[in-house]
């Protein structure tokens, strides 16, 4: 349930969370000033509190601007040692049945969590790290992209403040810092990616663009984890901020869990605010007690 009071969206906000006793979000009051108008407004969000924890739950995390706040750039992203224990805490308390879900490659994750190896699912699916070990799909270079790779980088050099991330089997072109060339980029992604066929295509993320192979979605991946071990079984939460995460919630609400958004990007059943909620509420499972096995 979200419902919004008013009728004018303000160009200035000062907001002000209430928390119930578990520090969820209960409503959230924004105090705007709108231009031309200077209206002050008044208006309320009213989310549903979370469901307690439980120790049979299973997690799976998105990484950016869930469990890492969104940056200007995007390549220099960093995760305090207190997240990284954290998450070992989590883990640990989930009988191991907790993964990253991301659109970053695995690499990528384990460099940015190391020393923690999470079972992790990378490039939006594309390639998995099972609970066992055992890998699927990573650590390669697709040799298909190389006409797209060239044409990317020269791409590019036309539009400042952007920037390519290659994945190996994915190119992102992200433009947080160029927001006015992503008409243009669609534009010639578009035109970069038909040649590859119907097997590719482009994934639209906040502010990022990817070509990426057709078929692999944060959803399989997510479905994939639940026909195995430690995550068979259990009640799947699936916490994600972006539209790449949508497909993810709408398969763990099928399975009888829950999806949980983070900030105002994407919606879910239930809502946190931003990364330092979803730290303080992976906090609440890391000091579940044996007896939450409800
Ligand atoms: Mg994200």
């Amino acid at each position: 349930m979200e419902r919004n009071i008013g009728h004018k969206i303000p160009k200035f906000t000062f907001s002000v969370s209430i928390f119930d006793e578990d520090h969820h979000v209960k409503i959230t009051l924004s105090l705007g000033l709108c231009e031309p108008y200077a209206v002050m407004m008044l208006y309320a969000t009213l989310m549903p509190n979370l469901p307690s924890a439980s120790l049979q739950w299973c997690l799976f995390l998105d990484v950016d601007g869930t469990l890492i706040e969104l940056t200007d750039s995007p390549l220099e992203t960093f995760a305090e040692p207190a997240l990284k224990t954290l998450l070992g805490q989590v883990s640990e308390r989930l009988g191991g049945a907790v993964a990253l879900v991301s659109g970053r490659s695995i690499d990528y994750l384990d460099a940015l969590f190391d020393p923690l190896r999470l079972p992790a699912a990378g490039l939006h699916g594309v390639e998995r790290r099972k609970s066992s070990g055992d890998m699927h799909g990573a650590s390669f270079v697709d040799a298909q992209l190389n006409h797209a790779r060239t044409a990317v980088n020269a791409l590019l050099q036309e539009h400042p403040g952007t920037s390519v991330e290659d994945k190996g089997r994915t190119i992102a072109v992200h433009f947080r810092m160029a927001p006015q060339s992503e008409a243009a980029l669609r534009q010639s992604l578009a035109a970069i990616a038909k040649p590859l066929g119907s097997n590719y295509h482009i994934q639209e993320g906040s502010m990022v663009l990817e070509i990426k192979p057709r078929g692999f979605t944060k959803a399989s991946a997510i479905k994939a984890f639940m026909m195995e071990a430690p995550f068979a079984g259990r009640k799947p939460v699936f916490l994600g901020d972006d539209l790449t995460d949508q497909d993810g919630f709408r398969m763990v609400e099928d399975q009888g869990g829950m999806s949980i958004a983070v900030g105002n990007r994407v919606h879910g059943q239930y809502r946190l605010e931003n990364a330092g909620a979803v730290h303080t509420w992976l906090q609440g499972i890391a000091a579940l007690h044996d007896s939450h096995r409800a």
